[in-house]
């Protein structure tokens, strides 16, 4: 996006606010759709908590989109988006028997990924065929955090359970019509991954009704200059060609899901904060904008590198800064960039805002959630208002005269 463009949006809707830009989102869902045009039913499931607010949502769904969601709010959205059940897949992880009920009654795809869970569905509703998911036990990508798939993870049935999880399925007759893993976000290696899809391959031989065979996500995107990507189009190619294999081999034509989040929305966001102070000490020079962990807690939780760019002096100097938040706690976005010079009021820009930043948002210090606008087809568009102060006390009940009436030791009347 143009910087003019972004400092306008600035401008009419303040700061700080996310921008999202529809064209990337569509030119990434093209790509990886291109990929893999060699597998004759392609199913992508975008994982609504990188970004889910609701005309994001949308526009997932006229893109032919599917959903992969991890909570029964997560489903509900989907459905107010105007996705159909069958296009909803729910993949919760430790959540409760009622909860998936709650799901599979609203009509949406189920994936288990626990075998207490699978005996309690398959008794009460042999007749609803569900997911499971497959702890494939592989180290995708080097951070623990991010890793999903290795042997500690909560996350899957592990492979070894197989036997466990088929006499399972025949004590209760329920049927599995989808097997699914997901190693964790960033995957750098292409042969790890395909490494996974092979014991995915080979566990998928114990179950003979599949409709699918879900792989997933964790593409890499880059998140500054000389990253490493997921190289998607020699995925597609390689993974085309085993699925191709394989489906012969099976016997029948599957449909071949993916659940990307990331790939699809991250590098479609900008964040744009403003500089509140620009303050000079000994050692350092530090930018502190209106923003902190409460907006953007990547570069603090995950250690992630998010691109700061001075859109209101892009030619000016370049000097070294150490980007901080207001929160009072230790907030910091950069060490020590060099970003080109920084006067109080500039609006700095963050790049790849798109997933997991205004969705993992908080109040935290008492302040308000951003506004959050859509760029499409040359025009903003706001999709969510900025919070106000009735946001913070919405849920909170007033306790009256609690106190006062304890301190003159009258007890206080149960209504
Ligand atoms: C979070 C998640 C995804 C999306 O991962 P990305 O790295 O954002 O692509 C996909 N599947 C499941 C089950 C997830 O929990």
């Amino acid at each position: 996006m143009k910087h003019a463009d972004l400092l306008s949006i600035a401008k009419k809707y303040g700061d700080p606010v996310y921008v999202y830009d529809s064209e990337k989102i569509r030119t990434q869902f093209q790509r990886l759709t291109k990929a893999f045009s060699g597998v004759k039913n392609l199913k992508l499931n975008y994982a609504v908590k990188a970004l889910s607010n609701i005309a994001i949502l949308k526009l997932m769904n006229s893109l032919g989109s599917g959903l992969d969601t991890v909570s029964i709010q997560e489903v509900k959205l989907g459905l107010m988006a105007g996705f159909k059940p069958e296009d909803i897949i729910f993949t919760p992880n430790g959540v409760s028997l009622e909860e998936i009920e709650e799901a599979a009654a609203l009509g949406v795809r189920i994936n288990i990924d626990n075998l207490s869970i699978l005996e309690q569905f398959g008794s009460k509703h042999p007749n609803i065929p569900v997911c499971i998911r497959i702890n494939p036990h592989v180290m995708a990508g080097g951070n623990t955090k991010i890793s999903v798939g290795h042997i500690d993870s909560k996350f899957g049935i592990s492979i070894h359970q197989i036997p466990h999880l088929l006499r399972i399925m025949d004590l209760t007759k329920m049927k599995v019509n989808g097997i699914h893993m997901h190693t964790g976000s960033d995957i750098l290696d292409i042969d790890v991954f395909l490494y996974a899809s092979e014991i995915l391959f080979e566990t998928a031989r114990n179950f003979n009704d599949l409709e699918f065979i879900d792989f997933g996500s964790g593409f890499k995107v880059p998140y500054k200059a000389g990253d490493i990507q997921t190289n998607i189009e020699e995925l597609g190619e390689k993974l085309t060609r085993r699925f191709n294999e394989f489906c012969e081999d099976y016997g029948r034509e599957l449909t071949l899901a993916f659940e990307p989040g990331k790939f699809l929305v991250s590098e479609a966001g900008y964040f744009l904060a403003r500089v509140n102070v620009v303050k000079q000490t000994t050692s350092t020079v530090f930018a502190s904008v209106d923003s902190g962990f409460n907006h953007l807690i990547r570069p603090m939780f995950y250690g992630a590198i998010h691109e700061i760019i001075n859109i209101s002096n892009p030619k000016g100097r370049e000097r070294y800064y150490s980007v901080v938040g207001y929160i009072c706690e230790t907030d910091t976005f950069a060490n020590n960039k060099r970003i080109n010079e920084i006067t109080e009021g500039d609006i700095l820009c963050f790049r790849n805002a798109g997933a997991y930043c205004f969705t993992m948002a908080s109040n935290y210090n008492s302040r308000f959630k951003p506004a959050e606008v859509l760029w499409h087809k040359g025009e903003a568009v706001l999709i969510r208002e900025r919070e106000t102060f009735d946001d913070l006390i919405r849920n909170q009940r007033d306790v009256g005269d609690l106190f006062a009436a304890k301190k003159t030791g009258v007890k206080v009347k149960q209504p």
